[in-house]
């Protein structure tokens, strides 16, 4: 079932509050006026109260008397052969002859009240929507357009004050040249169409979740001041078919009547996927396709409207969305370079109270890798971590600090291991860290640790390349396959037992063998052929095999060799260099963590003696 939108629930509550209040005055019209009180007595009780001159008003009718007394209660009571009433009646000083309870004619009671109460209702929702519409004038950020479910549901962004500007997405200098090209042509068509040029209708971001995509779509929108209508691809797909064309052409409507403007589709993967001549097909979502399809077709290059879409699953899109006239311009989005991160924790450091000697270079480095998202998450972090603390400005340890938590997940501060586990877990990454440093080209270790962590680590070593690296050597993948290998070796050599403590490890040492041998053609029995594609790019680097079974073999045969041959190499290094593994190993197992500095301080300390390099 579809989910209740917030403006069917607004609606819903409105109809609930309406009814109420029509029960609360019906009921009480009724009681007031309908249903008054008469109670009947008998004659006697009637003779009684003129003598006491306790009655104010009497109405004598042609079959009952009514009547009411200083009290204001009304009574009636029966005609009786009186002479005298109404001279008695006088003295008693009550007035008399005039109809004191009017009997309301129900028809017309019933029709005034109507009239009254659909006139109320009337008057509160013109109220109602007038202070919506203001409110939506007055924060235009979000602005719900939905009524029925054949509508769209886009959400648009009109000129606001908080609207985010090219200067807000930091990096990614080349996706924001290419979209400059979009804004021109939103702020002044003519001098495209003067020329005869037609502007590309529809550009497509592509790149790994959380790199900025919404971000630049909206900065787009920001810098061109043109409304700015956001939906997601999921938001088409509905239960019914048809239901989702109709939300997109609902949506182009919209837009053509508010042109210039931006429409943005995020996850457009979810509607665009290939059409395939599977058996399982999907009516609903290839309508919707076809419909966008024949959309952006319907409009010439010059109405104004500019489609952006991303996705991170560029590879699953139908081809027919890809073609010229459609989303012919593919924009990368990619991960930030050591550059684009320090600038994004810069952009992102504006927002909070920041110590002067921050290094964001250093920081950046740390977190390589890392998305404009994570970064982002990584200085809201410290900021969290420094009130935590109770501290009015954050410092470079609350950021470093944070790096580690995106990267490993919270210290896990009482989870208790046993001192065998700790000094196991001392060994395996001292293990890793020696091997790393003992190996040349390996990245020199910046931090080892055994404090467990949320992700499940129960140490790690952390080791920052000093320049960003783009290529990596063939020797250097071995080397880090051995540094992989390394705290394996270090379990073997010392306790002469192995634990399940290496599964990370493993898993990597695999993969990086893996593509050397699949993919980045680096044995020679293969030479230059790809034996598995790269299928999911952007999420995770999904590959699929592409040889014949007996490949396979030989494929998993090679890089069993390969690990092995590092994990020797490994063994070798540690074996050579005993006596500084223990060294290391006690001084973190006292310690907890360890940093760069210290560790080398006792690689390099005097009794230096078995200090060997590797044999290859
Ligand atoms: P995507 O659409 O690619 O998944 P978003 O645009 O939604 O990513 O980015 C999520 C958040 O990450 C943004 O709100 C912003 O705070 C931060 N962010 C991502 N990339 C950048 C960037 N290049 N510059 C500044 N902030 C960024």
């Amino acid at each position: 079932m579809q989910e209740m939108q917030p403006n069917k629930k607004k609606t819903a509550s409105f109809v609930m509050v309406m009814l109420l209040i029509f029960a609360v005055i019906n009921i009480f019209v009724y009681y007031r006026f309908m249903n008054q009180q008469i109670t009947e007595v008998g004659y006697n009780v009637f003779m009684e109260k003129i003598e006491k001159k306790t009655i104010k008003e009497a109405s004598i009718q042609s079959n009952q008397i009514l009547f009411k007394d200083t009290d204001g209660n009304v009574y009636k009571t029966g005609l009786m052969e009186d002479p005298q009433l109404y001279e008695r009646l006088y003295k008693s000083g009550a007035t008399f002859g005039a109809e004191i309870i009017s009997q309301t004619n129900p028809i017309l009671y019933y029709g005034v009240m109507l009239l009254l109460q659909f006139g109320l209702i009337f008057f509160l929702w013109r109220f109602v929507s007038k202070r919506l519409m203001k409110r939506m004038g007055d924060n235009p950020d979000m602005l719900s357009f939905s009524m029925g479910s054949g509508k769209s549901n886009a959400r648009v962004y009109v000129k606001s004050n908080n609207d985010v500007r090219f200067r807000d997405v930091a990096g990614e200098e080349e996706a924001k040249d290419l979209l400059s090209e979009i804004v021109g042509y939103l702020h002044a068509p003519e001098k495209y169409t003067e020329i005869g040029a037609t502007l590309p209708k529809g550009a497509l971001l592509v790149g790994p979740p959380g790199t900025g995509k919404t971000m630049l779509a909206k900065a787009v929108a920001g810098e061109a001041e043109v409304p700015f209508f956001s939906i997601s691809g999921s938001e088409f797909v509905q239960m019914f078919v048809g239901m989702g064309a109709a939300k997109v052409r609902d949506l182009f409507k919209q837009a053509k009547e508010k042109a210039p403007c931006i429409i943005f589709i995020d996850e457009i993967d979810a509607i665009g996927k290939k059409r395939d001549a599977s058996l399982t097909t999907n009516d609903e979502r290839e309508q919707t396709l076809n419909q966008l399809l024949s959309e952006m077709d319907g409009f010439e290059g010059n109405t104004g409207v500019v489609i952006l879409a991303a996705t991170n699953r560029p590879e699953s899109l139908d081809p027919a969305l890809l073609r010229p006239g459609r989303f012919d311009r593919r924009i990368p989005v990619e991960l930030p370079d050591l550059k684009g991160r320090v600038d994004i924790l810069k952009v992102h450091a504006k927002k909070i109270k920041i110590s002067e000697n921050v290094d964001f270079e250093v920081i950046a480095k740390t977190a390589s890798g890392a998305s404009g998202a994570q970064l982002a998450n990584i200085v809201n972090e410290a900021a969290l971590k420094a009130v935590r603390e109770g501290r009015r400005v954050v410092q470079q340890d609350d950021l470093m600090e944070s790096v580690e938590v995106v990267i490993a997940g919270y210290q896990k501060k009482n989870k208790i291991l046993t001192n065998k586990e700790k000094l196991v877990v001392s060994y395996h990454e001292v293990g890793h860290a020696l091997v790393a440093a003992m190996q040349t080209q390996s990245a020199p270790v910046t931090k080892i640790t055994i404090i467990p962590r949320t992700s499940g680590a129960l140490g790690y070593t952390m080791q920052v390349d000093e320049d960003e690296r783009n290529l990596m050597t063939k020797t250097e993948l071995m080397n880090k396959i051995a540094t992989l290998a390394g705290g394996r070796a270090a379990e073997e050599l010392i306790f002469n037992e192995i634990t399940t403590g290496a599964s990370n490890d493993i898993e990597q040492a695999t993969k990086y063998a893996r593509a050397m041998v699949t993919r980045f053609g680096m044995t020679e029995e293969f030479d230059m052929v790809a034996m598995e594609v790269v299928t999911n790019q952007y999420l995770g680097g999904d590959t699929s095999l592409a040889c014949a079974p007996e490949t396979q073999t030989k494929i998993d045969r090679m890089v069993v060799e390969i690990v092995q041959k590092q994990h020797k190499k490994a063994r070798e290094i540690l074996e050579a260099n005993v006596q500084k593994l223990h060294e290391i190993a006690k001084h973190l197992f006292e310690n907890e963590t360890i940093t760069g500095e210290e560790f080398m301080d006792i690689l390099n300390s005097s009794e230096n003696t078995l200090l060997t390099k590797p044999s290859e």
